[in-house]
């Protein structure tokens, strides 16, 4: 268990005495102090839509609530299939690979349709087109306008543009797709048009490279995408796949919520 993990795990405990603290005084004006660590990663990341927290509950630009910790004790396995918003800080993304540690697989689906839409059709009215690698690729895709996920894309996608030595990893295989992850019933964080697959013919998945494998094998990890890729996407909110134990090295996901939290943790 690496340090980041062994932190989330003190912190988890902190969480707690915040949650205390909250119940015996729950009021809208809540300082900065009693709010969770994770849950200020939130309001930080995503200011248009998350615009408060009381009462153990993150408080939405329309007035709606949602819990935020509902209690519940999960195991790993079964938080990727159905977690609440905390859950989603349990693991720590950072920039190694920690056996069956997967951060920002864990995803609170209730937050991702709140905020991105809840349909197919509502996703899709709420994207726009942005081009990506105008100069080496110049193909246009649909990202999601909410949180500026469209504008930090095309952020990333002009940085990486000054690097035709890295075509190949560049050539983008999709984006918006309302469909579920392979193998499982889960929502793809590509339904809500926040994610990018690229280099398809540079990069390794790893149901691909272990058949037959379920989540609870132990695999074998390969890559081959470019850190400097991987850190220009990061520089603007999107965390990589590659640092999953069920690695996805061609996924990028508009994630900025778990880099503010991995650097609130690492101070
Ligand atoms: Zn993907």
């Amino acid at each position: 268990m690496n340090r980041l993990c062994i932190a989330a795990f003190f912190l988890l405990l902190l969480g707690c005495c915040q949650e205390t603290v909250n119940s015996a005084d729950c009021t809208q004006s809540a300082t900065r102090d009693t709010i969770p660590l994770y849950a200020q990663a939130l309001l930080e990341a995503y200011p248009d839509c998350i615009v408060g927290f009381a009462n153990d509950s993150l408080i939405f630009a329309d007035g709606s609530r949602m819990v935020f910790d509902d209690g519940v004790e999960r195991s790993w396995l079964e938080m990727y299939d159905y977690c609440d918003v905390e859950d989603m800080s349990r693991l720590i993304y950072c920039d190694s690979v920690t056996d069956f540690c997967d951060p920002g697989r864990i995803r609170c689906e209730m937050l991702f349709k709140k905020m991105y839409g809840s349909t197919s059709q509502e996703v899709s009215n709420s994207t726009a087109t942005i081009v990506w690698c105008p100069n080496i690729i110049g193909k246009k895709f649909p990202m999601n306008k909410v949180n500026h996920v469209d504008e930090q894309l095309q952020k990333v996608s002009n940085e990486l543009d000054r690097h035709p030595e890295w075509t190949d990893y560049l050539q983008c295989s999709g984006t918006f797709n309302w469909r579920v992850v392979a193998g499982t019933n889960r929502m793809s964080p590509h339904c809500y048009a926040i994610a990018i697959d690229i280099g398809i013919s540079k990069s390794n998945y790893w149901r691909w490279d272990n058949s037959n494998a379920s989540e609870t094998d132990t695999i074998r990890y390969h890559n081959s995408m470019l850190k400097e890729i991987v850190d220009i996407f990061e520089k603007y909110g999107f965390i990589w796949g590659g640092f999953w134990y069920h690695y996805d090295t061609m996924h990028f996901e508009y994630r900025p919520d778990l880099i503010i939290y991995r650097n609130m943790v690492r101070g």
